[in-house]
């Protein structure tokens, strides 16, 4: 049979960690890969930059990694990218509701029977979880429920109830009535049931030395893909023989194309055939990592804050680094909590809920929610959709394969799942004749 003339064996769309991963992989087994980025820039969701609160590097977007995570561990091996481990903090800040607590523990000593309740049924739960194997066929739909449910079907109560939905909020970047305990759940398991390992997998784990970047634009070079930037995907048109891309700017024909884009973004390319109903639905509701990351120069706060609270604006607010300046905040805020990151006042007033003096010098964010490549923050998929959809996810429909961190089963919220989803489709595509 005549093959058709193509621009390129596969038109990869996404430059984010799964497509640059991906387009590497093909591209060392002899494939022309084109790839696809709509934004001017490299790494998705990672955004290393350099430009703001006086020149310090800065993780807009996706930062920690933990050993655990083999895959991206192992491409930070291969390229030889410097990581630096986190300094466990000296002690922990409480904030109840904005009271700040300098107690050993986040409850008072009458509580402590409720703690170690909440402690169990989070082992108990993660105990369930075979994270190497999709969830949905596991019988586990009863933790498929909202993060609020679950705190209230597990029996947790008081403050060791709040703290636990607050943190659990805080690690999905979601609301308590939204977030799949689930799909929190899952970093535990992820973790080999450890709680502290999920708190390490949170914001104690490794960073990279010299930004994510540098990982991403070792896997750009290593591929020798012919990468083409702000070039937004509009439409995926399969014909037989081969798929038609058409982009702003361009046109690109391939035997094979993969779609990398995030969950909720992958409603606005227009496909043809129709893209499955099932997977346009879990596009239209988008997941729920919808909250925000804040960086803060602050005066007035302690160098070695970790602060973890509930019933305040930020579930999250650690030191991170002390410059001249000042100490360099992290603030993560869940889904529903809005904190205007642009605004030093209304940082301010955050803050000071963990740390009652700070005076903010400087901040620095960035809105991935309502950025149209992105449409959300990191993955945490919604109650009940893990049940309903997470069967659809990968599935390749014709020629059109699919990756994204989404896709993967161990890390679907980190750099490591998109990596994982890459590898994965590109031997998928390889196998194809
Ligand atoms: C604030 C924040 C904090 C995070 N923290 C961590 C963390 O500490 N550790 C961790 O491991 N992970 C973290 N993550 C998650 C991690 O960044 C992501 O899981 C991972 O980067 C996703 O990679 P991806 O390739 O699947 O998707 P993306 O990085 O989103 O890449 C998809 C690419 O597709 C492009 N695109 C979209 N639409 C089109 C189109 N129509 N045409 C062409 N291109 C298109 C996008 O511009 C993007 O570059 C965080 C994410 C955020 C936002």
């Amino acid at each position: 049979m005549n093959q058709p003339q193509v621009d390129a064996d596969v038109v990869v769309i996404g430059a984010g960690f799964a497509g640059l991963t991906a387009a590497r992989d093909l591209g060392a087994a002899g494939r022309r890969v084109r790839v696809l980025e709509a934004r001017d820039r490299i790494g998705g969701r990672t955004w290393y930059r350099t430009d703001l609160i006086g020149g310090c590097g800065l993780e807009m977007g996706g930062t920690w990694i933990v050993p655990q995570q083999t895959f991206v561990s192992a491409e930070a091996r291969r390229y030889g990218i410097a990581i630096t481990g986190s300094e466990l903090p000296g002690r922990m800040t409480w904030s109840n509701r904005g009271t700040v607590l300098d107690t050993l523990l986040p409850v008072p000593p009458a509580e402590l029977g409720r703690l170690e309740h909440a402690v169990r049924a989070l082992l108990a739960a993660g105990a369930r979880i075979d994270v190497d194997r999709p969830l949905s066929g596991q019988g586990l739909a009863d933790l498929d429920v909202p993060i609020r449910q679950w705190a209230d079907d597990a029996g947790l109560e008081g403050d060791a109830r709040e703290l636990l939905i607050s943190w659990l909020c805080g690690c999905g970047n979601a609301s308590a009535d939204t977030g799949s305990a689930l799909d929190v759940l899952r970093w535990l398991a992820a973790m080999d049931n450890s709680l502290w390992g999920m708190v390490e997998a949170s914001v104690l784990g490794q960073t990279f030395t010299d930004g994510t970047a540098s990982l991403a634009r070792a896997l750009a070079d290593d591929g020798g893909a012919d990468i083409r930037l702000s070039s937004p995907v509009r439409s995926v048109r399969q014909y037989d023989d081969h798929v038609a891309v058409a982009y702003d700017g361009g046109a690109a024909t391939a035997r094979r194309v993969l779609i990398t884009v995030p969950l909720g973004v992958l409603q606005d390319i227009h496909f043809e055939p129709a893209l499955a109903p099932a997977k346009l639905a879990i596009s239209k509701e988008n997941h729920a990592g919808q909250g925000q990351k804040i960086w803060a120069l602050a005066r007035g706060v302690p160098e070695d804050l970790s602060g973890y609270g509930w019933g305040t604006d930020f579930d999250y607010v650690g030191a991170m680094r002390t410059l001249p300046e000042g100490v360099l905040l992290v603030c993560f805020a869940p889904g529903g909590h809005h904190v205007d990151g642009d605004d030093p006042a209304a940082v301010r007033r955050a803050v000071r809920q963990f740390a009652p003096a700070a005076e903010i010098v400087a901040t620095a964010t960035h809105d991935w929610v309502h950025d149209e490549w992105s449409r959300g923050t990191w993955t945490t998929f919604r109650a009940g959709q893990i049940t309903a959809h997470e069967g659809h996810l990968a599935t390749p429909e014709g020629r059109v394969h699919f990756a994204g961190a989404h896709t993967a089963h161990r890390w679907p919220g980190f750099i490591d799942g998109a990596i994982d989803s890459g590898r994965r489709a590109a031997a998928e595509i390889l196998e194809t004749p």
